[in-house]
Formats: structure tokens, C-alpha cells, sequence
């Protein structure tokens, strides 16, 4: 596992609130925006570079004591901060964390994910066994949907779950599980053959240790955090694990991924903002040619175009997050949010490593870390030309 890099704890980095002011937020957002970006400041300052599984553990629990996690799930009486996830909180919460931490805001956005379904559709007695506990970081949640030969086709899953009785009975694999080997409980789609394709997915929660479930493969990406292949043979699952019908599997997963897909969005603007904040710090502190490099033209052109590539995709993304906190439909809005945000913060990042020349490279650098955590936010929960499908479609469809 390579080493990871918290961006947090040089004296003097303080995130920008300005975007608070924004019409999108209520006086509670802007609240919730400034005591996190306070706390975040303070709390996690972390540099360690040893075992990524255990700093996980350690985030989930650091996030819950201080109360953040009651917002990526849904019902005050199970711990939520309200009855349903607020998508303005969880992008503010995002984009914070990230700015500060890469993987603060993985194990925050982890337990929303992973316990989404759950927040959403599950059975009062499911949302009382395990959302307490996400909301409070005593328990590691997991979304479980990819496999190796089922990515941006989903609906092409093969692993199975053969009714029997009382249970289901699992076989096969998924992969790219995010806290795979770390998670308490998994979130795990299916196939139960109700119908071909998407109407044939059912949707079910799997403890950790079940016989017959085992972590196959961990796997090592570029930004280190619990990823893993998830193996079932023959794993026996209550049906009281289900959630939602038979078969409605694959919408219960939409539904999930309809919350979370616009925090993706804003966690690539807490990565972008950071990377425009080190980009300022080396342009107005590096000499050259008899004065700083800030002074060339070519680095405020440079500037101007990181400023505005982050502000236009915040604003995509906010307005998203609002119209979707309105009750209403955000199918394309997401999507263009999605998009706009994780294209462009890769190139704010590739801007940012630029300024700092040699030294962008380097491991252990700020702008270094964050060229490595921007790259997947490109791929997963709809890679950009899943999205640019969605957008398309959606506007074909409104003009015909
Ligand atoms: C770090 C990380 C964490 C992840 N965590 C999770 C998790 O917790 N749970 C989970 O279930 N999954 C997770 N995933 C999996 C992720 O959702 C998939 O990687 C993603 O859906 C893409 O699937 P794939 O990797 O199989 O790529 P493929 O489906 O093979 O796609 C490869 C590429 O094809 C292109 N493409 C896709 N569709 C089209 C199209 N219609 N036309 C043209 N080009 C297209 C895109 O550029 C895409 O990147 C994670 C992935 C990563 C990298």
C-alpha cells in the first residue's frame, strides 16, 4: 500500500467560505459549512502514513463522535440530523473534508453510500439495527453493485442469489468494494432472476463473517483506501435482509446512487479549491526571473481559468443539490454537476502540480496527493461518459 497524504495542518491553510454566501444555502447550511471547515481545520491534521485500514477505522470513529456522520443518514430517531439526507449538507460536508483530507471525506461519503439503501427502503427493523450505529461511527458501511465483468453495465451482474426457503443462497463476485475488508456490513446486489436484466437485481445486507462470504483480493489504487473483490460461495442470507421486493434491486441502487452522485461532484470541488489554494501560495511565494512567478500573465491566465473552472462546476453542483433538497427530479442536473466538476478539478489539480514545478511531483507534496485522489472520482458511481449518455438522452428526450 502506497503512502497517503492528509492535506490538513500547515499552519496558515484556511479554506475559503466564500461560497457560503450562495443562494442555494439556508442560514443552517452555512452554519454546518463554517463549524466543519473549523473543526476540520483543527481535528484532522493527520500525516500519518501507515496502515490505510486503520486510519479509516479511526476517521469513521473521529467523524461520528463529533456528529458529522448524523448526516449521511436519514431519521432522527435512528441518528440522523433529519428525517431525510439533506444533499446540500452532504455536499457542504464533502467538499470540506476534502479539502482537508482525502480520506475523511471517504470514509464520510462510505457511510452514506453504504448505508443509503438502508436510510432510503429499509425495514423499520433494518434502519434500527444499523443506521444507529453508521451515525455514530461504530459501524463501517459498504455499497456493493460493481463486478468484473459488470461496471457501466450494470445490469449485466452475474452474481447470484437462489431462493430457498427462509434464505437466499449467494455465488460469485464483486469488486472495486469500497471499505472491502473494513466494513461491518455490505449493501450487496444480486441477481434473482425475477425478470432479465435491471428487473431481475435484488438488493440485500450482508454482515461481515457470514459463512461463505470472504474478501477474495485487496486491492491497491493510486489514492490507498479499502477497496477489495468480494467472494460469495454458497452464502446464506435471511431474507429479512432484503431490502425493498424481489427484483427491485436495481432501482434501489439508482435511488442510492440519485443522492450521492452530486456529493461526488462536491468532493471534487474540495479537491479543486485546495489545489487553487496551493496553486495561490506557490505563485505569490516563488521567485524567478527577479520576481514571483504570480507576477507572469501566463500564471493569472493560468489562475483566472482554475478560479473559474472550480465556481462553474460549484455552481452546477449546488444548484443540483438544491433542486433535489425542492423534492424535484435532478436525473440531468447530477449528471452535468458529476461531470462538469470531476473534469474540471483534474485540471485545476494538473494546473496546481504545474505551478509548483519539481516539486508538484513529489511525494508527500499537497498538490501531489491530490493529482492521485481526483483521478477515480473521473470513473466511479458513472464514469463522465455515462453521464454524458444520461445528459444527452435526457435533453433528446425532452425535445422530441
Ligand atoms: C476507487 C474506486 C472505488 C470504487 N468503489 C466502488 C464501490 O464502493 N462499490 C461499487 O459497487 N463499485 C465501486 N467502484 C466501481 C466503479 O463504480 C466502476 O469502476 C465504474 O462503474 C466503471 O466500471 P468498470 O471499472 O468496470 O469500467 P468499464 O465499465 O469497463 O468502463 C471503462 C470505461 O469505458 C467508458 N465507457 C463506459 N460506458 C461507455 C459508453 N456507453 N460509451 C463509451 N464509453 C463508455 C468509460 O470511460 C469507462 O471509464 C469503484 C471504483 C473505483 C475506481
Amino acid at each position: 500500500m502506497g503512502p497517503f497524504v492528509a492535506h490538513g495542518g500547515r499552519a496558515g491553510t484556511e479554506m475559503n467560505l466564500a461560497h457560503l454566501d450562495w443562494p442555494f444555502f439556508e442560514p443552517r447550511h452555512r452554519e454546518l459549512g463554517a463549524a466543519l471547515a473549523d473543526w476540520s481545520a483543527r481535528e484532522l491534521t493527520s500525516h500519518d502514513e501507515g496502515d490505510v485500514d486503520a486510519q479509516c477505522r479511526a476517521l469513521v470513529r473521529q467523524l461520528g463522535d463529533a456528529g458529522w456522520l448524523r448526516h449521511a443518514v436519514a431519521g432522527s430517531a435512528h441518528g440522523g440530523s433529519g428525517e431525510a439526507i439533506d444533499t446540500r449538507s452532504i455536499c457542504l460536508l464533502r467538499e470540506t473534508l476534502a479539502w482537508h483530507h482525502g480520506l475523511a471525506d471517504f470514509a464520510f461519503a462510505m457511510q452514506g453510500l453504504g448505508s443509503g439503501a438502508i436510510s432510503l427502503q429499509g425495514t423499520p427493523e433494518q434502519r434500527a439495527r444499523y443506521l444507529p450505529k453508521v451515525a455514530n461511527g461504530t459501524a463501517i458501511a459498504a455499497f456493493a453493485l460493481s463486478e468484473p465483468n459488470a461496471g457501466s453495465d450494470v445490469a449485466a451482474m452475474g452474481c447470484t442469489a437462489r431462493d430457498d426457503g427462509d434464505v437466499y443462497v449467494l455465488d460469485g463476485e464483486k469488486t472495486w468494494i469500497s471499505n472491502g475488508g473494513i466494513a461491518d456490513f455490505y449493501v450487496v446486489f444480486v441477481r434473482t432472476g425475477e425478470a432479465p436484466g435491471a428487473r431481475g437485481i435484488t438488493a440485500l445486507i450482508v454482515d461481515a463473517g457470514r459463512p461463505g462470504f470472504e474478501i477474495a483480493e485487496r486491492i491497491d489504487v493510486v489514492a490507498p483506501h479499502p477497496l477489495a473483490r468480494l467472494r460469495f460461495t454458497a452464502c446464506r442470507v435471511p431474507k429479512s435482509q432484503r431490502i425493498g421486493a424481489p427484483g427491485e434491486g436495481f432501482k434501489v441502487a439508482m435511488r442510492t446512487l440519485d443522492v450521492f452522485r452530486t456529493s461526488v461532484a462536491a468532493a471534487a470541488l474540495g479537491f479543486g479549491r485546495r489545489a487553487l489554494h496551493e496553486g495561490l501560495q506557490r505563485a505569490s511565494a516563488r521567485p524567478m526571473f527577479g520576481q514571483t512567478l504570480g507576477d507572469f500573465q501566463l500564471t493569472q491566465a493560468k489562475l483566472a481559468q482554475m478560479a473559474t473552472t472550480i465556481d462553474a462546476g460549484a455552481l452546477l453542483t449546488y444548484r443540483a443539490a438544491w433542486q433535489r433538497d425542492q423534492g424535484r427530479n435532478v436525473t440531468r442536473e447530477a449528471a452535468m454537476a458529476k461531470m462538469a466538476a470531476t473534469e474540471g478539478a483534474q485540471q485545476v489539480i494538473d494546473a496546481a502540480v504545474q505551478l509548483w514545478g519539481g516539486a508538484g511531483v513529489m511525494r508527500g507534496n499537497v498538490v501531489e496527493s491530490l493529482y492521485r485522489e481526483i483521478r477515480a472520482l473521473r470513473i466511479y458511481e458513472g464514469a463522465t461518459e455515462v453521464q454524458q449518455l444520461i445528459i444527452g438522452r435526457d435533453l433528446l428526450k425532452e425535445g422530441r
